[in-house]
Formats: structure tokens, sequence, C-alpha cells
């Protein structure tokens, strides 16, 4: 730690990362998504804002002027759940606090209430982030119930209902009925987004003039219908909706009654409803009532109708008790076929369960072969019965809905889709329509219009994404905006609401700016006119506004914005929006990047798991350089990436021999002139030349890759293959590029070089510039042939391994002549042996080895598909193993000779004349 706590108190001391306008100087600005101070970060975090942090330092090594804040959202009721749990003294959340982040009982009993726990966490997580050394300017902090916050957010609601984005309604919205209050992503166990979806209920008429009533997504299935479904061990209950009588199950009935008036009528066994035979709506036909222990007494209305034919769980049920498939007792029940599908016959879901073999409705693979079918038979299925007869099923289903509905045989209630989804604090989630519920409409027209031509300008990264937002800018529509309970503003046209988290962060980027100014500031000064004027140059404003207004305009707009893939369809999305609705077009965001997520071992990181690694933990167990650069390197931007330790210590072991490498050639100077030295040039500016694109495109794998890997493995070579090294030029260049992941040896090294002292105005070299290529270093052909030494090297070692020679006596190198070079040439071109042969027998250096070149010829044939590089001359292959016979006759321990085909030692005439261009002929003695 002592190497970080150096530099970090350095950075502080100078004020390195405290940004302020500077004039002439052009500006960069960059954020990531501001953590939820409920938890201690895990290694997880660290690899969005360390991607930001080494883009923030690549773009200031680039003479920009760099503005990367943080700010801590505490919006919304996990805060406040997560109190209420450690009150409740929740023994697993507290066993997870103990043995994986070491927070004690004892400091755990005092961050019951929320405001401690805020603190508490967020100072946890800024000690962390300056631990890692970002580039952060601190100063411009602030939580998202600060006062002053508030009265900006109040001011965007404001602006949002100026231009009429703010409307009221009825809507679904995800509900958790023991919280009393709507959900979204941050509320849910495991972060899921819960999806809505509307079910069809249909009326079962039973002989007393009440209905069973079945949810279903499939409504044209009511055809198929063999039976309803009931679960033997649930309550039912008799229920008026809008004056009808239902059965539907005890369950059930509390959470239908946040769409529908419920009134109870009487309890009613599920023994006697399966007595009964009830009557399909469709068809008018009377089918029995039986038991079946998969139907979920929380779903839909806990009632279910059967289509054995189309539906594996329905087959499952029913076989299991003796009504079909060959061990059939009692009657057996025909299957009906409804609709056609690509690739199985007439009963698709009988055919799937025999073919996999299934047991019972209990066996774990019903539910891939209900996936598959129900997929199917969506995409491709096309109806067999019915009025709509020949339809394909995505039409059928829309028009077989809307007649039910329209001849009051059918209603409908909304769901969710992707459940059973819980509640954080344990509750299943479940739909409420909510009355008088205020939406931002992100499904007006013009604006989802603006939207899309604005995201069609911007840079995002990874481009394939980019759909993906149009997508979602697409699909959304209104946004339930404000919640009963919860930290942050309060809604400003209704005091008893607080706005939801997703609906505060939208372009708190623009409250950066003049968020250190505001500290000062009693919250009550800042009215509508006063962002008006800091945000759209309205009005006037006295001195201080006039500066922050400059501030403003200086910093935005957003130059890029990072977050975790897992916010594109809502929080990015919702940010675009935003900008377009509330600034000018010159003021909107210019770029988005988004990152996978990190695994641990290979394996998602879990609570349950128990494979979480605390960020600090890693930093005091790896140093924080190590951890950095294997958060971001080893993956693909939009790919998962993964943190184990042996890729720590593998990084860790690169570094010692780094560090040694420079305390050793501190001092040296001077430039070498071997072949050897040109080839680490080469090298080193091929390196150099190659790093801003990747770095821009965040090809980080590429990119650490060669800047770290390769470099490593470079120097390694290049110490072996010279006893007089000269490496000054490829350190400096060095420490520069590996500066923006491992920020804390490269200014150690720097330090080391002495570089402090040589230029002065970039003592530290956070400050110092982005290297640029010498292109006239790079020199393919040296590269190649050192390439070539290389492989001479493994070749010579591999056939002194195959004749069993511990040493050689010697060991004599030829080199092929320029005429086999010539044909190799032609063999690319004319990729075919007899036109090559025939444009062979034409050149006159060929020719006179008219013997030869048929047999050179052919064996060139067979490789042709990997002959993709021109090959070296004669003169350059001898040249580089030339150069090298020293290094490998040492190496070998015996003399070592480099010969041309043509000037043959007596006796290795035949040796010499194996010799092909790129693949020296070798002769041991
Ligand atoms: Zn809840």
């Amino acid at each position: 730690m002592q190497l970080e706590e150096k530099w970090q108190k350095e950075w502080e001391a100078k004020k390195t990362f405290e940004a302020d306008p500077k004039e002439g100087v052009p500006k960069f600005y960059l954020t990531a998504a501001f953590p939820y101070p409920n938890s201690p970060q895990h290694i997880g975090h660290a690899r969005t804002y360390t991607t930001t942090d080494a883009h923030a330092r690549y773009m200031k090594m680039n003479g920009k002027n760099v503005l990367f804040p943080m700010a801590f959202h505490v919006t919304g009721t996990p805060i406040l759940a997560m109190a209420k749990r450690i009150a409740a003294e929740d023994k697993e959340l507290l066993d997870i606090f103990e043995r994986i982040y070491g927070i004690s009982r004892q400091t755990a009993a005092g961050l019951t209430d929320p405001k401690e726990l805020v603190m508490y966490f967020s100072r946890e997580i800024e000690a962390g982030m300056r631990e890692m050394g970002y580039s952060i300017d601190w100063r411009r902090k602030f939580y998202t119930y600060d006062p002053q916050f508030n009265k900006f957010i109040e001011w965007q609601f404001a602006k949002l209902k100026e231009k009429g984005y703010l409307t009221m309604g009825e809507h679904p919205v995800p509900w958790c009925p023991s919280d009393n209050n709507a959900i979204g992503a941050h509320d849910t166990r495991g972060d899921v987004d819960p999806e809505l979806g509307e079910y069809t209920l249909l009326k079962f008429a039973r002989k007393d003039g009440s209905s069973l009533i079945t949810a279903t997504f499939r409504p044209e299935t009511i055809y198929g219908v063999t039976n309803v479904w009931l679960n033997p061990n649930a309550k039912y209950s008799e229920v008026e909706i809008r004056g009808e009588r239902y059965v539907i199950s005890d369950e059930v009935a509390k959470t239908m009654g946040l769409q529908f008036e419920i009134k109870k009528i009487k309890e009613i066994s599920a023994k006697e409803l399966l007595s009964e035979k009830v009557k399909n709506p469709m068809t008018g036909e009377e089918v029995p009532v039986f038991p079946a222990s998969f139907v979920d007494l929380a779903n839909g209305t806990g009632v279910v109708m059967s289509v054995p034919a189309h539906a594996p769980y329905d087959y499952l049920a029913l076989r299991d008790l003796g009504r079909t498939g060959e061990n059939a007792k009692e009657g057996s029940i025909p299957l009906k076929e409804v609709l056609a599908i690509d690739g199985y016959g007439k009963f698709p879901a009988q055919e799937i369960c025999e073919k996999l073999g299934i047991k019972n409705q209990d066996d774990e693979k019903a539910e891939d072969a209900t996936t598959e079918i129900y997929r199917k038979e969506a995409h491709t299925g096309k109806m067999v019965v019915g009025k709509y007869k020949g339809e394909p099923v995505i039409r059928a289903k829309e028009k077989i809905k809307a007649d039910l509905i329209a001849e009051n045989k059918a209603f409908t209630m909304h769901e969710i889709v992707n459940g059973p989804v819980f509640c954080r604090c344990g509750a299943r989630c479940a739909v409420k329509v909510v009355r008088d519920q205020w939406f931002i409409d992100y499904g007006n027209a013009q604006w989802k219009e603006d939207t899309k031509k604005w995201l069609a300008q911007m840079k995002i990264i990874p481009e394939k994404t980019r759909n993906e937002y149009l997508y979602t800018v697409d699909w959304l529509k209104g946004k339930a905006c404000v919640r009963a309970a919860g930290l942050g503003t309060r809604f400003p046209f209704d005091k008893t609401k607080m706005i939801e988290s997703l609906s505060d962060s939208t372009i708190y980027m623009a409250f950066y700016t003049i968020a250190h100014y505001l500290k000062e500031m009693p919250a009550e000064n800042l009215d509508e006119k006063f962002f008006d004027y800091v945000f759209l140059g309205k009005g006037s404003g006295d001195e201080k506004m006039k500066k922050m207004r400059e501030e403003f305009l200086y910093w935005y707009p957003l130059d890029s914005r990072h977050s975790g893939a897992d916010l594109v369809h809502n929080h990015l999305t919702f940010f675009i929006f935003n900008h377009v609705a509330i600034f000018e077009p010159k003021l909107w965001p210019r770029g988005i990047v988004v990152n996978g997520f990190v695994l641990m071992d290979g394996s998602k990181m879990s609570k349950s798991m128990g494979n979480i690694l605390p960020l600090r933990k890693a930093i005091r167990q790896y140093g924080t350089d190590v951890v950095r650069f294997a958060a971001v390197s080893g993956a693909d931007l939009s790919a998962d990436s993964d943190f184990s330790q042996t890729l720590a210590e593998g990084i860790s072991g690169r570094m010692k021999f780094m560090d040694a490498l420079v305390r050793e050639n501190a001092a040296a100077s001077g430039k070498g002139e071997k072949n050897i030295d040109k080839w680490l040039r080469s090298r080193l500016h091929r390196m150099i030349r190659n790093a801003p694109e990747r770095f821009e495109n965040f090809e980080m794998r590429d990119l650490t890759q060669e800047i770290f890997y390769a470099a490593v493995n470079d120097l390694k070579w290049y110490q072996k293959r010279t006893s007089t090294p000269k490496l000054r030029e490829y350190l400096e260049n060095w420490v520069l590029l590996i500066a923006p992941f491992m920020p804390h040896y490269a200014e150690e090294f720097w330090q080391l070089l002495g570089k402090k002292q040589f230029v002065p105005d970039a003592a530290l070299v956070s400050l110092a510039k982005f290297p640029k290529a010498d292109e006239s270093a790079i020199d393919e052909g040296i590269e190649r042939g050192e390439e070539l030494v290389s492989r001479t090297k493994e070749d010579a070692e591999n056939i002194l391994r195959i004749i069993k020679k511990e040493k050689a006596g010697g060991i004599t190198i030829y080199i092929a002549s320029d005429w086999k070079r010539e044909l190799y040439s032609i063999a690319q071109r004319e990729k075919r042996f007899d036109t090559a042969m025939k444009s062979a027998m034409a050149n006159e250096k060929i020719k006179p080895h008219a013997k030869e070149c048929a047999k050179i010829l052919q064996q060139f044939m067979k490789n042709i598909g990997s002959m993709t590089q021109q090959c070296l001359t004669q003169e350059q292959e001898f040249r580089s193993l030339s150069d090298a016979a020293e290094y490998l006759g040492k190496e070998f321990g015996c003399k070592f000779a480099v010969m041309k085909e043509e000037e043959p030692v007596k006796g290795q005439e035949q040796k010499a004349a194996n010799a092909m261009p790129m693949k020296p002929s070798i002769f041991i003695e």
C-alpha cells in the first residue's frame, strides 16, 4: 500500500484532478453511474469505474482538461429497506456483512437509521474509490437527498410539466403488496426488471350461473381445452367483480384486488368443484374439472384451462391422472389439435414430453419443453380450427381475444410476465392499477422522434448496442415517476409523493458542473429562475450565477457516459430523453460506453455462493494497480470479464519483472544500433501507433494484451538476445502507455526514470503527454526476421529432441535462394498449380531450376491458404539470423553458422537444397 498512498497523497496535495474551466484548453467531461450506498462495493463494481478512470486519464494525457465527478444516489426505498432489515436483525444479511465484508454486529447495529446507513456506506465506497486511485474531482460530491439537489429536481419536473411530458392517469404498475409501493428493478431481489403483460381471463360457466375463470396468455388455444385444472390443496372462493360471480383461488383474490374491486361471497372447497363440469365459452362444450399440482396458487386466477395437445404441463398432468398416454386406465381423453407448427405432428406437447422422457408434471424438464413449444407455436403456429383457420397464431390471438371480450366471455388482467418477481422485503410482487398516478410520458411521439434522431448522432460503444437503445425508445410508454415512500425529492405537484430513483437520475450530470458552488448557498434561493438562468440562459443573474452559467457551458455537453450494460433499457435511455427535453440541442450528450460484468473464477458473484470479493479487500490482497488492470483487461468491453487469483498473480508477477527492469535501467542512456535494438524500437512504436484507436474504441482486450503481456514477452526476449541492453526509450514510453491503467506504478517508474527532473511541466506521469509513434522506427522486415530467429531456434530444439541428442556438435543454417521466393510469390498470385507452373517457366530466374520447381510448387500449393504474407528476401533472412548467431550459439552451446543455399559446405549440398523461404534448413552435427 505504500506505493499507492504515496502517489494518492501527491495527487491530492497537488489537486491534480480538481478540474476548473481553463480558457483555451479543450475540455473532456465524463461521468459514471453514481453508486447506491446501501452496501459496500465488491470487485464487480470496479469495472465500470476503472474503465471510466482509464478513459479520463487517457484524455488528460491527450491534452484535455478532464472532469470526472462522483456523487451518491440515495433515492427510493432500497436504503430504507436495508435499514429495516438491519433493524429486524435479519440473520442472513448480518452474516453476509460480517463474513464477507467484515462489518461487525456492533457496527451494523448502528446502521438502523437510514442517514447513518448512507453515511457509513458512502464513506466506505468513497474510501474504496480513493484507494483505487480514481481521478475524481471530489469537491463536487453530493447526495440526492441534499436540499440543493431537491431544488434542482423540482426544477427539472417543472420543465417536464411545461413541455407537457408529465401526465396523470390510471396505470398498471409493478407493486409490492407488503410495502404498498410501486417497484422497479432496483427494488427487487436480484435486480429483476418486472415486465408487464396482459392475461386473458376466460369464463367457464358453472351450473349456478357463476364461472370458473382461467388466466392465459394464449387465448387462441381455447379450441383445444379438454378440461380445467384446480390445485386440490388450495382454498377457493366465489367472488363478485363488476356484478358477476367468479371462482378463483384465495391467494389470487388478494392481489386481484389491486386491479379490481372484489367482493368475497363464500368459500368453496376444491373437492366440490372437482365433481363439476363447466362450459367452454368458445365451443359451448362441457368439460370436467380435474386436480393438478403444477397449478400455481398465486399466479393468474389459480385456475388453469387444459390444452394437452399444445401445453406440456397439461399433457403431463393428464397423463399423471391416467387419462391419456399408453397407460391410461380410466376413460382416455382425446387430445384436440388447435394449431400446426413446423417440425411437429398434431400433438406437439405429447411429442416433446415423450421425446425428452419427461416423467411427470414435477419433472424439471417440463419447463424446457414448455419454453420450446410455446416459442415455436408463437412464431410459426397456424390455426387449424375455428373462425380464423389458416391464419398465423400471432394475428389470430388478438382477434380471438377481441371476439371473446366483445361477447362478454372474457376480460383482461395485468400480470408480471417474467415472474415470480420478489421485492427486497421478501413479498411476491403483483400488479396494481394505480389511479391518479403521475407519469413521465416517454410515449409522446414527437419526443420519441427527437430522441431517436439524436441517438443516431451519438457515439455508442459498443456500437452493436445501438439497436437496443432504439428498441427501448420505441417501446417505452409512460413511466410512473412517483412513489408513496422513499428518500429523495418530493414531487412538486403532489407533495405527498416522492420522485422515484430512475426519474431523478437523468440529468444530474448538469448538476455536477455547479455542485461545488451550491454547497455554500441556501437551498431556498435556488428557485426556478436560478436554474432557468444557469442551465437555459433565460433571464439574468448576478456575478456568482454568471460564473456558474459559464462553468456549465464550459463542461457541457457531456462527452461520455459510462455504466454497466444492464442500464441500457432504463437509465441510459431516460438520460437521452431528458436531455433532449430540457436542454438546447448543442448541449445534448455525445456518447455512451457500457461494459459487461465481472465474474469470479468463472461464475457470477452472488451472496448465496459466498464468492463475493469486497473491493477494499482485493486492494489489500493484490495491490491497487493489479486490481485495476484485472478488472478491465482480459475481455472485450461488452463481454463479462473474469477475476481470479491466477489472473491477479500473473499481472503481479509481470509488474515485479518490470519494476526490477526499471530500477536496473533507470540510470542507463543511449540508443542501441544492433538489429535487435531496432527490433525492440519497432515493436515499441508499433504498440504506440496502435494504442489510440484501440483506446478510443475501447478494445480493452487487444489493447491490454499488446501494451502489457506482449510488451513483457518482448522485453524478456530482448534481454536474452543482447548483452548490452538499451532500454531507456522503451521504458519511458511504456510507462506512459500503461499509466491510464496502472497510474501508481507509472508515477513511481516515472520518478525512478528521473523524468521529473528533465520535464518540469510534466512532473507527474498523470499530466504527461501520451506518446506519439515514430513511424520511421516501425520496420516490418526486422520484426519478421526476429520471428524467424525464434522459430528457427524452436525448430532446432525440436530436431535435437527427435534425434535424442543432448548437445549438438555444431549447427549450420541454410537460407533459401531468391528464385524460390520468386516462385513463392507466383504461387501466392496464381493459387493454382498449372497456371503457376506456366508462369514460373517464363521466369528467367526460375527457369534454370526447372527440375526442382514442380516439386516445390506442389509443396506450396498444399499450404496455399496460410501463405498470406509476402516473404522476406534472402538477404533479410540472412541478416536477421547472422545477427542472432552469437546468441543462438550460446543457447545451444556449439558453433552456430548461417549460410546461403548457393554456397554449401561440402557434403551438405542436399541439406542446403531443402531450405525454403521463411523456413531455413537446419543441419546438426
Ligand atoms: Zn416489499
